[in-house]
């Protein structure tokens, strides 16, 4: 998770909203991604989705089975849908988005009930950080005017 913190301390330099991603498998990190929407202008460059997407280009597999997956927020509904399909094992998520979070705090997508795959899920690993992060991101963002 202080991996995935370093990618959303990247998106917070960039002006980004501060997500950051890691997948890790057998102790490897094979993708770090954090959030683009800005600078891409693509509403779904979370920082989750990219880095599922480079972990398939890298691996050549869409399939990321036995991965671990480190995210500084809960997913929303997009990313947990793509963590559905991708097949990863283990999500491991800080803060929870009390917006768009999709695994309890608006839906609950990873709550077992798919019938082909489910994801282990570790809840609120560094949440303070994670969160502080983000706070300090929007204050930022309103004292100078500009609103997400
Ligand atoms: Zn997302």
């Amino acid at each position: 998770m202080r991996e995935a913190l370093k990618e959303a301390q990247k998106a917070f330099d960039l002006g980004e909203v501060p997500v950051g991603a890691i997948l890790v498998v057998q102790n490897k990190i094979i993708s770090r991604s954090h959030n683009a929407v800005e600078m891409l202008q693509d509403a779904t460059a979370h920082a989750e989705m990219r880095c599922l997407q480079d972990a398939a280009e890298i691996t050549g597999n869409w399939r990321l089975l036995g991965a671990t997956f480190y995210c500084t927020l809960e997913p929303c509904a997009m990313c947990a849908g793509a963590m559905l399909l991708s097949r990863i094992d283990t999500l491991v998520w800080g803060a929870p988005d009390l917006r768009h979070g999709a695994d309890g705090s608006l839906y609950s997508l990873l709550n077992g009930q798919h019938p082909i795959h489910n994801i282990s899920v570790r809840r609120g690993v560094l949440a303070e950080e994670c969160a502080q992060l983000m706070k300090d991101f929007f204050i930022a963002r309103r004292a100078s005017g500009k609103i997400i």
